[in-house]
């Protein structure tokens, strides 16, 4: 297992636009987000920070928790990365022979589960278009610069379509018909990460804490007799658009177009690909799920912002999630109004909001 984490206790860390890692290390408790009763931990992983707060255990125990999850994350995502060496990378290499060859068996249930997510989503949400986010350029840790790619090399790989539905798996045995799939788990990945961290936490006698990556969470149980109380980023600007009280076990996870892009002639072009149009989703800055289950968050939060203002409802309701909020380019929020009580926002002025029908 690789051991490669920076074990960055009590330090302000930030991921720059070029992935270039800045720690600034900060002397003060307050700064690393401990309240008393909680046990506070941070490190890197998934390429962010990942953050974990434990509610009324002591020291020892959320050490030996958080160790172990650590373990856990590291070891996924050195597995599922869709671009550096690592089993993900190594049957990228071979699905275009259109042989069977083995797998590891720890991509199994991601492939399993990514059709599934893939198939309730009508394929807006696609880890089979690993060729059209590399086209892009965003399979890699540097930012591409621009130009965009050719109309033509779009289409050359929509006409092939790729989908999930093409993967034949036997077994540890995997192939495909279609030599254009190449699979990218980075849609739904730190979901099925954030899931086995909390399942993890729970074999551990563990009921209540919050298992954070860059923003992207799972919450179980409370913060003594309060609800955890967390913040969801303002798509346009630093800070937070708004706070959530979580239910008992709730994970939200947010997909948005400031999080990976690049400007080209005064256009920007974020990592998030419609895989019906080939070009980033358009329309939508920032799409947040609320659910029980952080893998179905993650994809349905990608989903969503493919499927833009005029389908979301329609497709988070066949995807089963639980709620939702969707900013759009000029600031309008749609949400699901089973959110109304416990989401509280922060900015001024208020906000346009626009409630849907109930989602069950
Ligand atoms: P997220 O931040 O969860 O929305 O994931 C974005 C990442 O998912 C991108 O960086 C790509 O690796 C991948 N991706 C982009 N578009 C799609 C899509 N339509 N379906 C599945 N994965 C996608
Ligand atoms: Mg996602």
């Amino acid at each position: 297992m690789l051991k490669s984490f920076v074990s960055a206790k009590c330090s302000a860390t930030q991921l720059t636009r070029s992935g270039l890692l800045i720690l600034i290390s900060l002397s003060l408790l307050s700064s690393c987000g401990r309240s008393p009763g909680v046990y506070y931990e941070q490190f890197l992983g998934f390429g962010t920070l990942i953050e974990v707060k434990i509610w009324g255990v002591d020291e020892k125990t959320g050490r030996q928790a958080v160790a172990a999850i650590t373990d856990d994350i590291n070891y996924m995502h050195q597995t599922w990365h869709a671009w550096k060496p690592g089993s993900l990378s190594r049957i990228n290499q071979l699905l275009p022979t259109e042989e069977f060859f083995s797998i590891g068996p720890s991509v199994i249930p991601l492939i399993r589960r990514g059709s599934e997510l893939a198939e309730l989503s009508g394929n807006r949400f696609n880890p089979a278009i690993g060729q059209l986010i590399k086209l892009w350029g965003f399979a890699s840790d540097e930012l591409p610069k621009g130009p965009p790619p050719s109309a033509t090399a779009i289409q050359e790989l929509l006409d092939q379509k790729p989908g999930m539905q093409d993967l034949i798996l036997d077994g540890v045995q995997l192939k495909t018909s279609n030599p254009a799939v190449r699979l990218d788990f980075g849609g739904f990945a730190k979901g099925y990460a954030v899931d086995i961290a909390i399942e993890h936490l729970k074999e551990l006698g563990i009921t209540n804490a919050i298992v954070n990556a860059g923003g992207d969470l799972r919450a179980i149980g409370k913060h003594g007799e309060r609800a955890w109380r967390v913040g969801i980023r303002n798509p346009s600007g630093e800070g937070v658009l708004a706070s959530v009280d979580t239910l008992v076990d709730e994970s939200i996870f947010t997909s948005g177009d400031y999080e990976r892009y690049y400007e080209y002639q005064g256009k920007r072009y974020h990592h998030i690909i419609d895989p019906h149009s080939g070009y980033p989703a358009r329309g939508v800055t920032s799409v947040t799920v609320f659910d029980s289950q952080a893998d179905r968050a993650d994809a349905a939060a990608t989903a969503l912002f493919v499927a833009g203002v005029d389908e979301w409802y329609q497709v988070a309701k066949a995807m089963g999630v639980n709620g939702v909020m969707l900013v759009t380019a000029d600031g309008t929020i749609h949400m699901t109004p089973n959110l109304k009580d416990r989401v509280y926002f922060d900015i001024k002025p208020a906000p346009k909001i626009i409630y849907s029908e109930p989602l069950e």
